[in-house]
């Protein structure tokens, strides 16, 4: 079969990575026929095995292993950069995350003649600050956020993360690039470092198996106040569109879904789902953190994962508890779509059904009962 295009994933394991690497492979997807090849740090995982990938093995913060793997792919027509890696503090984060992007581009462009399009996902940190900054009346944007707001005066690996691409880029005549900046991702991995439903999923089943109501780990302001977020396939679907339509050429676009919803319904939706037991958030009663409730429950889990035959997976895996806490514990500050919808991209999602649908599939790739 002859392709159109050459897509190179990095971070294909991720919860945008394994979207891309399912919706790419589709006869109908633009820019298509595309022959995918897909990065990750580890071996292959059977949930992401199914989808028609080239899938190399390979730590891009490795210069060397970056090279040796990456350097020889010399059809690479677009490039999709879903990945990063967390460290403790925001300076350490913009050294080591520029250094895998620098890394990879080293070994990319250069030896990629037919390298048309680079997509970089950042997020709504740029507009808000890096994690270390919140809660530190560090003076920040006012919400919706639109990308024309200038930068924080705080440091910020996104910033690095587009420097690097903006110099980059240079060095090839042609070359262009997107930026895309989702909020919270509604979507599907395992191994994702930050993956709110999933994590949810997974605090559902622990209720469910020990019987007890589940108690919503956050804040007035999140049960009640509204919230939006940004599905896995349609920012997936942002970035196939920015990588081959022209008017979305060297530009930064916010990605969510379009709507907005409230925790509490949302609550009583993955409860439901789940067979167990709703609760109502309780004013002044005691906070509630999953990280502290969580904390002992490695072996209950494995438990439930043996008994239910499900895909063998360590509790600290799949339950990203910290970042359910910093999620549920705040407000959700709302961004607009309005640029993309100028561009050309009209592209939403329910997050109703985003959120029920990626239950699903949590179940369905039997990381849940
Ligand atoms: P993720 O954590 O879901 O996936 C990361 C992927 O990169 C995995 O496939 C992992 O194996 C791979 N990877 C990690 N280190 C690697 C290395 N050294 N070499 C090769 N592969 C490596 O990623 P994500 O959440 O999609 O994050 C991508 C960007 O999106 C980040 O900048 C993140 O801040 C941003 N973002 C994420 C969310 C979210 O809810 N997850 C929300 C907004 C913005």
């Amino acid at each position: 079969q002859k392709h159109e295009g050459v897509a190179l994933i990095v971070g294909v394991t991720g919860i945008v990575g394994n979207s891309l690497a399912e919706i790419l492979p589709h006869s109908d997807t633009p820019g298509g026929p595309w022959k995918i090849y897909g990065v990750a740090r580890r071996p292959r995982p059977t949930w992401n095995a199914d989808n028609p990938v080239n899938y190399i093995q390979c730590d891009i913060s490795d210069p060397e292993d970056t090279r040796v793997k990456l350097s020889p792919l010399t059809d690479i027509t677009h490039v999709f950069y879903v990945t990063w890696a967390n460290k403790s503090t925001e300076a350490e984060n913009c050294e080591v995350n520029g250094k895998m992007l620098q890394n990879l581009l080293d070994a990319v462009i250069p030896n990629s003649p037919n390298l048309k399009h680079i997509c970089l996902q950042t997020g709504r940190k740029h507009y808000i600050g890096p994690f270390e900054s919140f809660g530190k009346n560090i003076p920040t944007h006012d919400p919706p956020y639109t990308e024309d707001l200038p930068r924080l005066n705080h440091i910020n690996f996104y910033y690095t993360l587009e420097d690097i691409l903006f110099a980059e880029v240079e060095k090839k005549e042609g070359l262009t690039w997107s930026i895309h900046r989702p909020g919270n991702i509604f979507g599907f991995s395992p191994y994702s470092m930050m993956n709110l439903v999933g994590t949810l999923c997974v605090y559902a089943a622990i209720c469910k198996h020990e019987g007890v109501p589940m108690k919503f780990p956050g804040s007035k302001i999140a049960w009640e106040g509204y919230s939006d977020c940004s599905d896995a396939d349609l920012i997936a679907e942002h970035q196939i569109w920015a990588a081959v339509d022209r008017f979305a050429k060297n530009e930064a676009f916010n990605v969510s879904n379009g709507d907005v919803f409230k925790w509490k319904h949302f609550w009583k939706a993955l409860a439901e789902h789940f067979g167990v037991e709703f609760v109502e958030y309780e004013e002044g009663g005691e906070e509630v953190k999953l990280e502290e409730l969580m904390k002992d429950k490695g072996s209950v889990w494995d438990e439930i994962v043996r008994e239910n035959g499900l895909t063998v997976t360590k509790l600290e895996e799949v339950g990203t508890w910290w970042f359910s806490d910093l999620i549920l514990g705040g407000e959700c500050s709302l961004d607009s779509m309005n640029k993309s919808k100028e561009h050309g991209f009209l592209g939403f999602r329910n997050s109703k059904s985003s959120f029920v649908s990626w239950m699903y599939k949590v179940q369905a790739c039997k990381i849940v009962p």
